[in-house]
Protein backbone atom coordinates (compact mmCIF):
# COMPACT_ATOMS: atom_id res chain seq x y z
CA UNK A 1 0.00 0.00 0.00
CA UNK A 2 0.95 3.72 -0.67
CA UNK A 3 2.35 5.12 2.23
CA UNK A 4 3.40 9.24 2.73
CA UNK A 5 4.52 11.33 5.38
CA UNK A 6 4.75 14.83 5.68
CA UNK A 7 8.44 15.70 7.44
CA UNK A 8 7.82 18.85 8.45
CA UNK A 9 11.18 20.96 10.59
CA UNK A 10 9.83 23.22 13.79
CA UNK A 11 11.89 25.66 12.61
CA UNK A 12 9.65 28.22 12.17
CA UNK A 13 5.42 28.80 11.63
CA UNK A 14 4.12 26.43 9.07
CA UNK A 15 3.69 28.63 5.58
CA UNK A 16 1.45 28.15 2.74
CA UNK A 17 4.24 25.65 1.06
CA UNK A 18 4.37 23.14 3.92
CA UNK A 19 0.60 23.04 4.19
CA UNK A 20 0.32 22.19 0.37
CA UNK A 21 3.64 19.18 0.60
CA UNK A 22 1.01 18.06 3.74
CA UNK A 23 -1.83 18.09 1.84
CA UNK A 24 -0.85 16.45 -1.30
CA UNK A 25 0.82 14.09 0.96
CA UNK A 26 -2.36 13.49 2.56
CA UNK A 27 -4.24 13.25 -0.58
CA UNK A 28 -2.14 10.48 -2.28
CA UNK A 29 -2.82 8.23 0.41
CA UNK A 30 -6.39 9.18 1.06
CA UNK A 31 -7.18 8.14 -2.72
CA UNK A 32 -4.95 5.37 -2.43
CA UNK A 33 -6.41 3.82 0.41
CA UNK A 34 -3.09 4.13 1.90
CA UNK A 35 -1.16 5.22 4.54
CA UNK A 36 -0.33 9.39 5.20
CA UNK A 37 1.92 9.33 8.56
CA UNK A 38 3.54 12.52 10.55
CA UNK A 39 7.54 12.74 11.14
CA UNK A 40 9.08 15.93 13.28
CA UNK A 41 12.40 16.73 11.56
CA UNK A 42 13.94 18.09 14.84
CA UNK A 43 17.45 16.60 15.27
CA UNK A 44 19.17 20.60 14.29
CA UNK A 45 18.95 21.95 17.75
CA UNK A 46 20.23 25.28 17.04
CA UNK A 47 17.28 26.17 14.68
CA UNK A 48 14.60 24.92 16.80
CA UNK A 49 11.87 27.68 17.11
CA UNK A 50 9.72 27.36 20.30
CA UNK A 51 6.25 26.85 19.67
CA UNK A 52 6.78 26.03 15.98
CA UNK A 53 5.95 22.31 16.77
CA UNK A 54 2.67 23.14 18.86
CA UNK A 55 1.71 25.35 15.53
CA UNK A 56 2.51 22.42 13.48
CA UNK A 57 -0.59 20.21 14.88
CA UNK A 58 -2.68 22.90 15.18
CA UNK A 59 -2.82 23.96 11.71
CA UNK A 60 -3.24 19.91 10.60
CA UNK A 61 -5.68 19.86 12.84
CA UNK A 62 -7.49 23.08 11.70
CA UNK A 63 -7.25 21.83 8.35
CA UNK A 64 -8.54 18.33 9.28
CA UNK A 65 -5.33 16.47 7.86
CA UNK A 66 -5.27 13.79 9.94
CA UNK A 67 -2.00 11.22 10.10
CA UNK A 68 -2.14 7.46 10.90
CA UNK A 69 -0.08 6.08 13.44
CA UNK A 70 2.29 7.69 16.09
CA UNK A 71 4.04 10.88 15.15
CA UNK A 72 7.43 9.54 14.87
CA UNK A 73 9.90 12.43 16.77
CA UNK A 74 13.48 11.87 15.52
CA UNK A 75 15.19 13.69 18.26
CA UNK A 76 14.41 10.57 20.53
CA UNK A 77 15.76 8.14 17.93
CA UNK A 78 19.84 8.69 18.70
CA UNK A 79 19.88 5.32 18.77
CA UNK A 80 18.69 4.29 15.49
CA UNK A 81 20.50 6.44 13.51
CA UNK A 82 23.43 5.22 15.44
CA UNK A 83 23.44 1.68 14.63
CA UNK A 84 23.22 2.15 11.31
CA UNK A 85 26.08 4.96 10.84
CA UNK A 86 28.16 1.82 12.54
CA UNK A 87 26.92 -0.32 9.90
CA UNK A 88 28.40 2.56 7.45
CA UNK A 89 31.38 2.75 8.92
CA UNK A 90 32.13 -0.60 9.14
CA UNK A 91 31.65 -1.51 5.83
CA UNK A 92 33.93 1.54 4.70
CA UNK A 93 31.06 3.16 3.17
CA UNK A 94 31.81 6.15 5.99
CA UNK A 95 34.11 7.78 8.26
CA UNK A 96 35.04 10.35 10.91
CA UNK A 97 36.66 13.46 10.10
CA UNK A 98 38.41 15.49 12.66
CA UNK A 99 39.36 18.44 10.46
CA UNK A 100 39.26 21.33 12.65
CA UNK A 101 36.54 24.19 11.25
CA UNK A 102 39.84 26.64 10.26
CA UNK A 103 40.68 23.59 7.93
CA UNK A 104 37.10 22.91 6.71
CA UNK A 105 36.94 26.96 5.68
CA UNK A 106 40.29 27.04 4.06
CA UNK A 107 39.26 24.14 1.67
CA UNK A 108 36.21 25.48 0.80
CA UNK A 109 37.59 29.03 -0.12
CA UNK A 110 40.58 27.09 -2.64
CA UNK A 111 37.83 25.06 -3.59
CA UNK A 112 35.65 28.29 -4.80
CA UNK A 113 39.00 29.52 -6.31
CA UNK A 114 39.63 26.37 -8.77
CA UNK A 115 38.88 26.72 -12.43
CA UNK A 116 35.70 25.48 -12.39
CA UNK A 117 35.34 26.37 -8.87
CA UNK A 118 34.22 22.98 -7.44
CA UNK A 119 30.77 22.98 -5.10
CA UNK A 120 32.11 19.95 -3.39
CA UNK A 121 34.96 20.57 -1.76
CA UNK A 122 36.40 18.13 1.14
CA UNK A 123 39.58 16.73 -0.16
CA UNK A 124 39.07 13.37 1.68
CA UNK A 125 41.77 13.40 4.29
CA UNK A 126 40.21 11.56 7.09
CA UNK A 127 39.08 8.80 4.73
CA UNK A 128 43.05 7.64 5.09
CA UNK A 129 43.41 7.70 8.85
CA UNK A 130 44.75 4.47 10.42
CA UNK A 131 42.84 2.84 12.68
CA UNK A 132 45.23 4.29 15.94
CA UNK A 133 45.11 7.76 14.70
CA UNK A 134 41.54 7.15 14.85
CA UNK A 135 41.38 5.63 18.21
CA UNK A 136 44.22 8.35 19.43
CA UNK A 137 42.02 11.12 18.15
CA UNK A 138 39.00 9.06 19.96
CA UNK A 139 40.44 8.99 23.31
CA UNK A 140 42.00 13.05 23.50
CA UNK A 141 37.76 13.57 22.73
CA UNK A 142 38.52 15.56 19.40
CA UNK A 143 35.29 16.43 18.17
CA UNK A 144 34.34 14.98 15.17
CA UNK A 145 31.48 14.14 12.40
CA UNK A 146 31.05 11.21 10.39
CA UNK A 147 31.08 11.82 6.85
CA UNK A 148 29.22 9.69 3.72
CA UNK A 149 32.20 8.43 0.90
CA UNK A 150 29.99 9.79 -1.55
CA UNK A 151 30.09 7.93 -5.11
CA UNK A 152 31.89 9.91 -7.81
CA UNK A 153 28.99 9.45 -10.18
CA UNK A 154 25.42 10.29 -8.42
CA UNK A 155 22.73 7.77 -9.58
CA UNK A 156 20.67 9.23 -12.04
CA UNK A 157 16.87 8.63 -10.75
CA UNK A 158 13.33 9.28 -11.96
CA UNK A 159 10.98 11.50 -10.56
CA UNK A 160 7.56 10.91 -11.06
CA UNK A 161 6.94 14.43 -12.36
CA UNK A 162 10.18 15.89 -13.78
CA UNK A 163 10.80 12.21 -15.32
CA UNK A 164 14.67 11.45 -15.34
CA UNK A 165 17.07 13.88 -13.49
CA UNK A 166 20.37 13.52 -13.70
CA UNK A 167 22.12 16.16 -11.08
CA UNK A 168 26.34 15.83 -11.09
CA UNK A 169 27.63 17.43 -8.17
CA UNK A 170 30.02 20.00 -9.66
CA UNK A 171 33.47 18.41 -7.99
CA UNK A 172 36.81 18.99 -9.32
CA UNK A 173 38.47 15.78 -9.55
CA UNK A 174 41.83 16.62 -10.82
CA UNK A 175 41.93 18.28 -7.35
CA UNK A 176 40.74 15.66 -5.69
CA UNK A 177 37.76 17.57 -4.01
CA UNK A 178 34.68 15.35 -2.97
CA UNK A 179 31.24 15.83 -1.81
CA UNK A 180 31.07 13.79 1.00
CA UNK A 181 27.95 14.69 2.64
CA UNK A 182 28.07 14.92 7.00
CA UNK A 183 25.86 12.04 8.10
CA UNK A 184 26.40 13.11 11.86
CA UNK A 185 27.08 16.62 13.41
CA UNK A 186 30.08 16.73 15.72
CA UNK A 187 26.95 17.52 18.28
CA UNK A 188 26.67 13.47 17.77
CA UNK A 189 23.13 13.98 16.43
CA UNK A 190 22.28 13.15 12.41
CA UNK A 191 21.79 15.90 9.64
CA UNK A 192 18.68 15.88 8.02
CA UNK A 193 19.81 13.76 5.39
CA UNK A 194 20.91 10.60 7.34
CA UNK A 195 18.09 10.68 9.45
CA UNK A 196 15.65 11.84 6.38
CA UNK A 197 16.69 8.44 4.36
CA UNK A 198 16.57 5.93 7.56
CA UNK A 199 13.04 7.04 8.48
CA UNK A 200 11.77 7.08 5.29
CA UNK A 201 12.87 3.77 4.81
CA UNK A 202 12.12 2.15 8.58
CA UNK A 203 8.81 3.92 7.77
CA UNK A 204 8.12 2.29 4.81
CA UNK A 205 7.49 5.23 2.84
CA UNK A 206 6.47 4.28 -0.72
CA UNK A 207 5.95 8.03 -2.39
CA UNK A 208 7.72 11.24 -1.02
CA UNK A 209 6.11 14.73 -1.98
CA UNK A 210 8.41 17.53 -1.35
CA UNK A 211 9.18 20.75 -2.40
CA UNK A 212 11.48 21.22 -5.47
CA UNK A 213 13.82 22.85 -3.06
CA UNK A 214 14.88 19.15 -1.95
CA UNK A 215 15.90 18.01 -5.64
CA UNK A 216 19.25 18.95 -5.43
CA UNK A 217 19.60 16.72 -2.29
CA UNK A 218 17.90 13.49 -3.47
CA UNK A 219 21.04 12.05 -5.71
CA UNK A 220 22.50 11.71 -2.55
CA UNK A 221 19.69 10.36 -0.82
CA UNK A 222 19.60 7.54 -3.29
CA UNK A 223 23.27 7.25 -3.14
CA UNK A 224 22.65 6.58 1.02
CA UNK A 225 20.35 3.87 0.34
CA UNK A 226 21.91 2.34 -2.26
CA UNK A 227 25.02 2.07 0.31
CA UNK A 228 22.27 0.36 2.63
CA UNK A 229 21.20 -1.87 -0.37
CA UNK A 230 17.63 -0.42 0.16
CA UNK A 231 14.92 0.21 -2.41
CA UNK A 232 13.73 3.92 -2.50
CA UNK A 233 10.99 5.75 -2.19
CA UNK A 234 9.67 7.38 -4.99
CA UNK A 235 10.20 10.70 -5.60
CA UNK A 236 8.00 13.68 -6.40
CA UNK A 237 9.28 17.32 -6.36
CA UNK A 238 6.43 19.84 -6.54
CA UNK A 239 7.22 23.01 -8.03
CA UNK A 240 8.28 26.43 -5.63
CA UNK A 241 4.83 28.83 -5.22
CA UNK A 242 5.95 32.44 -6.18
CA UNK A 243 4.06 35.41 -5.57
CA UNK A 244 1.93 37.06 -8.30
CA UNK A 245 5.13 39.28 -9.11
CA UNK A 246 7.21 36.03 -9.93
CA UNK A 247 9.35 36.42 -6.52
CA UNK A 248 9.89 33.25 -4.77
CA UNK A 249 7.67 32.97 -1.54
CA UNK A 250 10.37 32.92 1.76
CA UNK A 251 9.34 31.00 4.51
CA UNK A 252 9.94 34.20 6.65
CA UNK A 253 7.46 36.18 4.90
CA UNK A 254 4.93 35.95 7.81
CA UNK A 255 1.83 37.01 6.46
CA UNK A 256 1.83 33.71 4.45
CA UNK A 257 2.24 31.74 7.65
CA UNK A 258 -1.02 29.88 8.25
CA UNK A 259 -1.68 31.13 11.48
CA UNK A 260 -1.78 34.64 10.41
CA UNK A 261 -4.06 33.58 7.29
CA UNK A 262 -6.38 32.21 10.22
CA UNK A 263 -5.89 35.18 11.75
CA UNK A 264 -7.54 36.76 8.73
CA UNK A 265 -10.18 35.07 8.25
CA UNK A 266 -9.37 32.41 6.63
CA UNK A 267 -11.68 29.46 6.26
CA UNK A 268 -9.53 26.20 6.44
CA UNK A 269 -11.73 25.10 3.76
CA UNK A 270 -11.18 27.75 1.15
CA UNK A 271 -7.19 27.33 2.19
CA UNK A 272 -7.30 23.61 1.42
CA UNK A 273 -9.01 24.25 -1.99
CA UNK A 274 -6.62 27.32 -2.21
CA UNK A 275 -3.31 24.70 -1.81
CA UNK A 276 -4.19 21.78 -3.78
CA UNK A 277 -4.70 23.70 -7.24
CA UNK A 278 -1.10 24.99 -6.42
CA UNK A 279 0.59 22.64 -8.69
CA UNK A 280 -2.13 20.47 -9.45
CA UNK A 281 -5.61 20.41 -11.06
CA UNK A 282 -8.67 18.37 -10.93
CA UNK A 283 -9.73 16.43 -14.45
CA UNK A 284 -10.34 19.05 -16.97
CA UNK A 285 -14.37 18.45 -17.69
CA UNK A 286 -14.71 19.09 -13.68
CA UNK A 287 -12.63 21.91 -13.27
CA UNK A 288 -14.72 24.17 -15.55
CA UNK A 289 -18.04 22.86 -14.12
CA UNK A 290 -16.93 23.51 -10.64
CA UNK A 291 -15.90 26.59 -10.63
CA UNK A 292 -12.50 25.24 -9.07
CA UNK A 293 -14.55 24.90 -5.96
CA UNK A 294 -13.78 21.42 -4.35
CA UNK A 295 -14.14 19.97 -0.92
CA UNK A 296 -11.70 17.79 1.01
CA UNK A 297 -13.64 14.65 0.52
CA UNK A 298 -14.30 15.45 -3.04
CA UNK A 299 -10.04 16.30 -3.70
CA UNK A 300 -9.86 12.87 -1.50
CA UNK A 301 -11.85 11.30 -4.05
CA UNK A 302 -10.36 13.75 -7.53
CA UNK A 303 -6.28 13.64 -6.17
CA UNK A 304 -3.50 11.89 -8.57
CA UNK A 305 0.04 12.47 -9.30
CA UNK A 306 -1.28 12.99 -13.04
CA UNK A 307 -3.17 16.01 -12.29
CA UNK A 308 0.34 17.46 -11.00
CA UNK A 309 2.02 20.81 -12.62
CA UNK A 310 5.61 21.33 -13.57
CA UNK A 311 5.51 25.14 -13.64
CA UNK A 312 5.68 27.56 -10.87
CA UNK A 313 2.27 27.92 -8.90
CA UNK A 314 1.31 31.46 -8.17
CA UNK A 315 -0.09 32.20 -5.11
CA UNK A 316 -2.69 34.49 -5.84
CA UNK A 317 -4.37 36.24 -2.33
CA UNK A 318 -7.91 37.40 -4.60
CA UNK A 319 -8.52 33.41 -5.53
CA UNK A 320 -7.89 32.64 -1.55
CA UNK A 321 -10.87 35.26 -0.87
CA UNK A 322 -12.84 34.15 -3.60
CA UNK A 323 -12.74 30.80 -1.78
CA UNK A 324 -13.08 31.92 1.23
CA UNK A 325 -16.26 33.72 0.02
CA UNK A 326 -17.56 30.57 -1.69
CA UNK A 327 -17.18 28.10 1.81
CA UNK A 328 -18.41 31.40 4.00
CA UNK A 329 -21.31 30.72 1.95
CA UNK A 330 -21.77 27.17 2.49
CA UNK A 331 -21.61 26.97 5.93
CA UNK A 332 -23.87 30.00 5.99
CA UNK A 333 -26.43 27.59 4.09
CA UNK A 334 -25.57 24.81 6.87
CA UNK A 335 -28.18 25.23 9.94
CA UNK A 336 -25.32 23.61 12.34
CA UNK A 337 -22.74 25.90 11.24
CA UNK A 338 -24.81 28.94 10.79
CA UNK A 339 -25.40 28.79 14.77
CA UNK A 340 -21.58 28.49 15.29
CA UNK A 341 -20.56 31.66 12.92
CA UNK A 342 -23.54 33.67 15.34
CA UNK A 343 -21.72 32.11 18.47
CA UNK A 344 -18.83 33.82 16.64
CA UNK A 345 -20.02 37.48 15.70
CA UNK A 346 -22.63 37.75 18.79
CA UNK A 347 -19.81 39.16 21.50
CA UNK A 348 -18.56 41.84 19.11
CA UNK A 349 -21.63 43.05 18.19
CA UNK A 350 -22.59 42.59 22.24
CA UNK A 351 -19.91 45.01 23.08
CA UNK A 352 -21.73 47.50 20.89
CA UNK A 353 -25.29 47.31 21.25
CA UNK A 354 -27.48 46.22 23.61
CA UNK A 355 -30.40 43.96 23.55
CA UNK A 356 -33.20 45.51 22.11
CA UNK A 357 -30.81 46.14 18.94
CA UNK A 358 -29.03 42.72 18.84
CA UNK A 359 -30.34 39.67 18.73
CA UNK A 360 -29.24 35.88 17.31
CA UNK A 361 -32.23 35.81 15.05
CA UNK A 362 -31.64 38.97 13.87
CA UNK A 363 -27.88 37.75 13.05
CA UNK A 364 -28.81 34.70 11.69
CA UNK A 365 -31.19 36.65 9.15
CA UNK A 366 -28.69 38.76 8.48
CA UNK A 367 -26.45 35.83 7.20
CA UNK A 368 -28.89 33.96 5.41
CA UNK A 369 -30.29 36.90 3.58
CA UNK A 370 -27.78 39.37 2.94
CA UNK A 371 -24.15 36.73 3.84
CA UNK A 372 -23.81 36.09 0.10
CA UNK A 373 -21.70 39.77 -0.05
CA UNK A 374 -19.34 38.78 3.06
CA UNK A 375 -16.25 37.34 2.28
CA UNK A 376 -14.65 36.94 5.83
CA UNK A 377 -17.13 36.65 8.96
CA UNK A 378 -14.91 39.26 10.58
CA UNK A 379 -16.18 41.82 7.83
CA UNK A 380 -19.77 41.58 9.63
CA UNK A 381 -19.91 44.73 11.18
CA UNK A 382 -18.46 46.82 8.38
CA UNK A 383 -20.78 45.32 6.50
CA UNK A 384 -23.79 45.73 8.06
CA UNK A 385 -23.71 47.60 10.50
CA UNK A 386 -26.45 49.46 9.74
CA UNK A 387 -28.75 46.81 10.79
CA UNK A 388 -27.95 48.04 13.79
CA UNK A 389 -27.44 51.71 14.04
CA UNK A 390 -28.51 54.94 11.62
CA UNK A 391 -26.19 54.35 8.07
CA UNK A 392 -23.17 56.88 7.65
CA UNK A 393 -24.00 58.70 4.67
CA UNK A 394 -21.04 60.03 3.93
CA UNK A 395 -20.79 58.93 0.05
CA UNK A 396 -21.49 62.34 -1.59
CA UNK A 397 -21.76 60.83 -5.03
CA UNK A 398 -24.79 58.50 -3.36
CA UNK A 399 -26.00 61.68 -1.49
CA UNK A 400 -26.62 63.99 -4.83
CA UNK A 401 -28.16 60.68 -6.85
CA UNK A 402 -30.78 59.86 -3.46
CA UNK A 403 -31.75 63.99 -3.15
CA UNK A 404 -31.03 65.73 -6.25
CA UNK A 405 -33.16 63.09 -8.29
CA UNK A 406 -37.25 63.51 -8.97
CA UNK A 407 -37.12 59.90 -7.05
CA UNK A 408 -37.98 61.82 -3.79
CA UNK A 409 -41.47 62.14 -5.64
CA UNK A 410 -41.33 58.40 -5.87
CA UNK A 411 -39.93 57.69 -2.37
CA UNK A 412 -42.46 60.22 -0.71
CA UNK A 413 -45.10 57.91 -2.20
CA UNK A 414 -43.60 55.06 -1.57
CA UNK A 415 -43.82 56.04 2.11
CA UNK A 416 -46.82 56.40 2.10
CA UNK A 417 -47.76 53.16 1.27
CA UNK A 418 -44.83 51.57 3.50
CA UNK A 419 -46.87 53.41 5.70
CA UNK A 420 -50.02 51.37 5.19
CA UNK A 421 -47.83 47.98 5.37
CA UNK A 422 -48.43 46.08 8.53
CA UNK A 423 -44.91 45.02 10.19
CA UNK A 424 -45.62 41.30 9.70
CA UNK A 425 -45.42 42.37 6.15
CA UNK A 426 -43.92 39.36 3.79
CA UNK A 427 -40.80 39.87 1.68
CA UNK A 428 -42.61 39.32 -1.60
CA UNK A 429 -45.18 41.73 -0.45
CA UNK A 430 -42.48 44.53 -0.16
CA UNK A 431 -41.16 43.54 -3.16
CA UNK A 432 -43.77 43.23 -5.54
CA UNK A 433 -45.34 46.93 -4.07
CA UNK A 434 -41.67 48.48 -5.24
CA UNK A 435 -41.96 46.67 -8.36
CA UNK A 436 -45.56 48.11 -9.07
CA UNK A 437 -45.01 51.81 -8.48
CA UNK A 438 -41.85 51.87 -10.01
CA UNK A 439 -43.87 50.71 -13.23
CA UNK A 440 -46.08 52.99 -12.34
CA UNK A 441 -43.88 56.39 -11.99
CA UNK A 442 -41.39 55.15 -14.96
CA UNK A 443 -38.20 55.46 -13.02
CA UNK A 444 -35.74 53.24 -13.96
CA UNK A 445 -35.28 50.31 -11.52
CA UNK A 446 -31.95 50.52 -11.59
CA UNK A 447 -31.85 54.33 -9.98
CA UNK A 448 -34.98 53.55 -7.61
CA UNK A 449 -33.11 50.58 -6.29
CA UNK A 450 -30.21 52.66 -5.78
CA UNK A 451 -31.82 55.64 -3.74
CA UNK A 452 -33.74 53.02 -1.69
CA UNK A 453 -30.87 51.17 -0.46
CA UNK A 454 -29.13 54.50 -0.05
CA UNK A 455 -31.49 55.56 2.10
CA UNK A 456 -31.67 52.22 4.06
CA UNK A 457 -28.12 51.57 4.13
CA UNK A 458 -25.66 54.15 3.18
CA UNK A 459 -24.13 52.26 -0.06
CA UNK A 460 -24.75 51.34 -2.88
CA UNK A 461 -24.33 47.64 -2.98
CA UNK A 462 -24.84 45.14 -0.84
CA UNK A 463 -28.05 43.16 0.33
CA UNK A 464 -30.96 42.84 -1.68
CA UNK A 465 -33.45 45.93 -0.64
CA UNK A 466 -36.27 43.21 0.20
CA UNK A 467 -34.32 41.63 2.70
CA UNK A 468 -33.15 44.83 4.22
CA UNK A 469 -36.40 46.08 4.78
CA UNK A 470 -37.36 42.72 5.91
CA UNK A 471 -34.94 42.68 8.92
CA UNK A 472 -35.12 46.62 9.44
CA UNK A 473 -38.69 46.17 9.69
CA UNK A 474 -41.44 48.37 7.90
CA UNK A 475 -41.33 51.43 11.00
CA UNK A 476 -37.29 51.60 10.67
CA UNK A 477 -37.85 51.65 7.04
CA UNK A 478 -40.11 54.13 6.65
CA UNK A 479 -38.17 56.37 9.18
CA UNK A 480 -35.12 55.82 6.67
CA UNK A 481 -36.74 56.66 4.21
CA UNK A 482 -38.45 60.05 5.10
CA UNK A 483 -34.90 61.32 6.73
CA UNK A 484 -33.44 60.75 3.63
CA UNK A 485 -35.96 63.06 2.36
CA UNK A 486 -35.17 65.80 4.13
N1 LIG B 1 12.39 18.39 7.05
C1 LIG B 1 12.30 18.68 5.66
C2 LIG B 1 11.51 19.98 5.52
O1 LIG B 1 11.39 20.67 6.45
C3 LIG B 1 11.66 17.54 4.93
C4 LIG B 1 12.01 17.39 3.50
C5 LIG B 1 11.47 16.07 2.98
O2 LIG B 1 10.25 15.96 2.85
O3 LIG B 1 12.25 15.17 2.75
O4 LIG B 1 11.04 20.36 4.49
Amino acid sequence: PVRTRFAPSPTGLLHLGSLRTALYNYLLARNTNGQFLLRLEDTDQKRLVPGAEKDIYDVLNWCKIEYDETVVRQSERKLVYDKYVKILLSSGMAYRCFCSKERLNDLRHSAMELKPPSMASYDRCCAHLKEEEINSNLTQGIPFTVRFKSPEQYPVFTDLLHGEVNLQPQVNFNDKRYDDLILVKSDKLPTYHLANVVDDHLMGITHVIRGEEWLPSTPKHIALYNAFGWVCPKFIHIPLLTTVGDKKLSKRKGDMSISSLKKQGVLPEALINFCALFGWSPPRDLASKRHECFSMEELENLFNLNGLTKGNAKVDDKKLWFFNKHFLQKRISNPLMLKELVDEIMPSLESIYDNSTVNREKVAKILLNCGSCLTKIGDFHDEFYYFFEKPKYDDNDAVTKFLSKHESRYIASLIKKFGKLQEEATIQDVESMIDTMHYEHGFSRKDTYQSIRFALAGCHSGAKIAAMIDILGIKETNKRLSEGLE
